[in-house]
């Protein structure tokens, strides 16, 4: 199916959905057509890839060259072929290959799994068709949705995506206590209600929940109910909560996963026990909001202090899981970068692009008077985080990457390598943060069903969740993103970009993620040729 004709069945399916809700005449998220015929190939019965150097997500070292053998959607071998520069003969090799990849001289790692994303929004990106292809293009195969989009979209969205019916990655869908069509006219009041609520979202197919502020008496009713319901968890702990539920209160309660790091500074205060906020503190204002959070960096003592080590040693008893989500704050350190990154023009929609120029209004627009101040704060506080993500990682604490992506000037899939290379930033061996991406993924969203993962690892068994990338993702994680590494060609004497991911294999199906790409591309042409450039300010 050509775009144009994918684009006029979702405006189809858009229709009638609006229609069928007429009362309700706002924007709202518009279902990723059916995956056409060219779109993605497989699976194979036998799919072979050829003489790739294999990063495996579990932090062993490269290997290569590597065979890799898939049937249908499970990788059933991989094989080691030889030493660099000498590979055994053909026929000592797997061999009736009913598609093979030739991959010599390339990398094979997992699918990237990205613990923390919303498939844009009604306003800013209504097409889950753009968000997918953003994702699937920058390797992601599998997302957990805090929450995608309201239940029922994420939830078909979901089912659709398990049987391949869309190009998307694999959802794992998280909800917010009392969504749901079910609730529309309930509160959670009371911890009975908090416990109905969980069975309720569990009833409908939902994979865990995704909480925010809470009191202490809901909070722990919502996760031991979660608990016994097999359901995961993952927290933004807003400030206007953690007076009440820091991250170690959270924590002690069975919270799975602190997304952000909301909660984990007021853990360590040494002379406080509420943040000293400044006395015109307004929540609703965003730049009050996320200018004051930074100030936190120098109200804990630090690195190796008592209450660190404590927090630390805590953490990695419980098994908590830190996603810190360092890229979607970026901005706050030097926002004239995040503003002009390489990938806005061809790449964002001006409607997602409105979203994030300053406004009173939008989540995230709060630059209303960005000051050197806030970004010096903002780089201070970076370092204090960084060292207590990277320590508890060296104790061998679960860190996960999220991206939280359509904020603050970070695009989709974009975002979520920009992370990685923070993770880096952070102190992270490059082998650690794609475990972070990949395996540590996996186990955090798999833990609480009580199984162990079939993605996030190459190894026979495993369902086939791949990326073939052309240059060595270790030696370099900008060669993930869909704009490449910028890289002088000496022969030519000109500057060139890294070509990256090749092939995004989602259950056995082989994407051309540069096609993904440019399918995105056109996306936003035909949307600027609607309603013109971004607005440049
Ligand atoms: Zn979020």
């Amino acid at each position: 199916m050509t775009l144009r004709i994918q684009r006029l069945c979702a405006l189809f399916i858009f229709a009638l959905t609006a229609s069928a809700l007429a009362q309700d005449d706002g924007p709202r998220m518009v279902p990723a057509p059916d995956r056409g015929a060219d779109e993605g190939e497989g699976p194979f019965s036998r799919l072979i890839i050829r003489g790739a150097t294999l990063i495996d997500g579990t932090g062993a070292p490269p290997i290569g060259p590597v065979d890799i053998v898939i049937e249908n959607n499970v990788i059933v071998d991989v094989d080691s072929v030889g030493y660099p520069g000498l590979e055994i003969e053909e026929d000592e090799r797997p061999t009736d290959a009913t598609r093979e990849i030739d991959a010599h001289g390339q990398y094979v790692m997992p699918g990237i799994i990205d613990m923390h994303t919303h498939t844009g929004g009604a306003t800013k990106a209504p097409a889950a068709e753009y968000t997918y292809k953003l994702w699937m293009g920058h390797g992601i195969t599998a997302v957990r949705g805090v929450p995608s989009s309201a239940v029922d979209f994420s939830l078909s969205e979901k089912a659709r995506s398990a049987r391949n019916e869309i190009v998307a990655p694999r959802i794992f869908s998280y909800h917010r206590p009392g969504s749901g069509d079910a609730w529309e006219d309930r509160k959670i009041l009371t911890a009975d209600d908090a416990r109905e609520w969980v069975r309720y979202i569990a009833d409908e197919g939902a994979d865990g929940l995704k909480l925010g502020s809470y009191r202490p008496v809901i909070m722990e009713a919502l996760l031991d109910e979660a608990q016994q319901l097999g359901l995961g968890s993952t927290a933004h702990l807003g400030q206007r909560g953690v007076a009440q539920m820091n991250a170690q209160d959270a924590a002690r309660l069975g919270l799975g996963t602190l997304t952000h790091y909301y909660g984990l500074f007021e853990s360590m205060y040494e002379d406080h026990d509420v943040q000293p906020w400044p006395v015109d503190m307004n929540y609703n204002n965003e730049q009050h909001r996320f200018g004051q959070v930074a100030r936190q960096w120098n109200l804990i003592a630090g690195r190796g202090s008592e209450k660190w080590n404590a927090l630390l040693d805590e953490f990695t008893e419980l098994g908590f899981t830190l996603d810190p989500t360092f890229g979607i704050y970026s901005a706050g350190r030097d926002v004239s970068r995040m503003r002009n990154a390489d990938w806005h023009k061809e790449y964002t929609l001006p409607t997602q692009w409105d979203f994030f120029t300053p406004n009173r209004e939008s989540h995230g627009a709060y630059w209303f008077y960005w000051t050197t101040a806030d970004e010096v704060a903002w780089k201070n506080f970076y370092k204090v985080w960084m060292q207590f993500v990277n320590d508890y990682k060296n104790r061998g604490g679960r860190v996960t990457v999220g991206s939280d992506s359509g904020f603050i000037y970070q695009l989709y899939g974009f975002g979520t390598i920009l992370e990685m290379e923070m993770l880096q930033e952070a102190g992270f061996h490059p082998l650690e943060v794609i475990r972070a991406a990949t395996m540590h993924g996996a186990e955090a969203l798999y833990e609480p069903k009580g199984r162990e993962p079939d993605i996030g690892v190459i190894r026979p068994g495993m369902k086939a969740d791949l990326l073939v990338v052309n240059e060595n993702p270790l030696e370099n994680l900008k060669v993930l993103y869909g704009t490449g590494a910028v890289r002088l060609n000496d022969e030519s004497g000109e500057p060139e970009r890294t070509f990256g991911i090749r092939y995004t294999i989602k259950d056995g199906i082989i994407y051309d993620a540069k096609q993904l790409l440019a399918d995105v591309r056109q996306m936003v042409e035909e949307q600027k040729a609607e309603r013109g450039e971004l607005v440049e300010y």
